[in-house]
């Protein structure tokens, strides 16, 4: 399991190591056809390279996935929250926001209006509240979710091996998880109650999740809560470790920065345009057949250079509040987007630029 391997691994030494990286580490990890060693390619110096390492991503990317970017929608279906990370509006210390759980029927009306925008692979999200978003309650979501959508991924509480079975025979194709920093003394901090003060039991969310059966396994790290260089390092090891454990598995991973959110109280860390897009470079570099996925976190300008340079999967025209497809209400939401483009817009862009966007690439019956 992962957390064995993330035990023998200093954070600050790893901090201090990427500090540390020459020019001519970063030119000989460039200059290596199979590379080993990631970490130059994460570390500060690097970022003199980025235009070099930018042209060998956007080949590697052709080469690996053609001209095509998969669209994706998140679907919020509850706010309820009983951690309280500093960094996220649905923390169950911020009395501001209304809590939200969708019933079915609005479920159904979330799903309907996601597909007539055009998407069919969907992610269903929600906070950790396991009382009130039980796993019979995400079995049921899933279903209903099915009926229209082609590919059905997770981002919700960790749970254990047979929670995740239940799932993927009710319909779950993949499996997403942010571990947010990789650093133990800053996790402590920033998650003060709740169950998600377990760090071990994060760690090790995406094998229970492939020991179940889970087809595709998202990682990432949230930049800007500690070290973005040795964060996102750390989030592309992870990715690493479970390619080669769960060689059947695609996996994915992402580098969202921070956003603001009601109720936040972090200050960020600066992650700025070329580190983002140099972190993005390295790890498609590094992991040629890595998932690169990039959300609306994002503004539509950096998105639409994004394209070709390694990313492979974005989401369109998201709402992070539940119930947002059919009843806006941002005071319920997660973090503000910075891309508000309709599907329609979004797909025209990438159609111009000589992509085609996918909004499907899986049916069930290919099982
Ligand atoms: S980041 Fe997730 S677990 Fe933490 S408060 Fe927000 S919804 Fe809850």
């Amino acid at each position: 399991m992962f957390f064995n391997q993330w035990q023998q691994i200093d954070f600050n030494n790893i901090a201090k190591r990427l500090e540390g990286v020459t020019r001519d580490e970063v030119r000989r990890t460039l200059n290596s056809s199979r590379i080993d060693d990631m970490l130059p390619l994460f570390s500060p110096a690097a970022a003199e390279f980025l235009e070099e390492m930018a042209v060998r991503a956007a080949a590697t990317t052709k080469e690996r996935f053609g001209n095509t970017i998969q669209l994706y929608a998140p679907l919020y279906l509850s706010n309820e929250c009983g951690n309280s990370c500093l960094y996220c509006g649905f923390s169950g210390k911020n009395r501001d926001i209304t809590r939200r759980t969708l019933s079915t029927d609005e479920i159904e009306r979330e799903v309907e209006a996601i597909y007539n925008m055009g998407i069919q692979h969907l992610l269903l999200v929600c906070g950790e509240a396991p009382a009130k978003v039980p796993i019979s309650y995400l079995k049921e979501a899933i279903h209903i979710a099915a009926k229209r959508m082609a590919y059905i991924a997770i981002e919700i509480y960790p749970t254990d091996v047979d929670s995740y079975r239940e799932l993927v025979e009710a319909g779950v194709d993949g499996l997403t998880v942010y571990q947010e920093t990789y650093n133990a003394t800053r996790y402590a901090e920033l998650h003060p109650a709740g169950r998600k003060r377990d760090m071990p039991w994060r760690l090790d969310t995406p094998d229970r999740g492939a020991l179940a059966g889970v087809r595709t396994l998202g990682v990432g790290a949230l930049l800007g809560l500690d070290n973005p260089y040795a964060d996102a390092y750390m989030a592309a090891y992870h990715a690493r470790y479970l390619m080669k454990t769960y060689w059947r598995s695609q996996v994915t991973i992402s580098f969202p920065r921070m956003r603001y959110a009601e109720g936040c109280v972090v200050t960020p860390v600066e992650v700025t345009d070329r580190t983002f897009v140099q972190f993005i470079t390295a790890a498609r570099i590094a992991m040629p057949d890595v998932g690169i996925v990039v959300s609306t976190r994002e503004r539509a300008s950096l998105r639409d250079n994004l394209a070709g340079l390694g990313v492979t999967q974005m989401s369109a025209a998201s709402v992070t509040e539940p119930g947002g497809y059919t009843d806006r209400d941002i005071s319920t939401a997660q973090f503000q987007v910075e891309d508000s483009r309709s599907v329609e817009e979004f797909a025209a862009m990438l159609t111009q630029k000589g992509f085609e966007p996918v909004v499907k690439d899986w049916d069930h019956d290919l099982h």
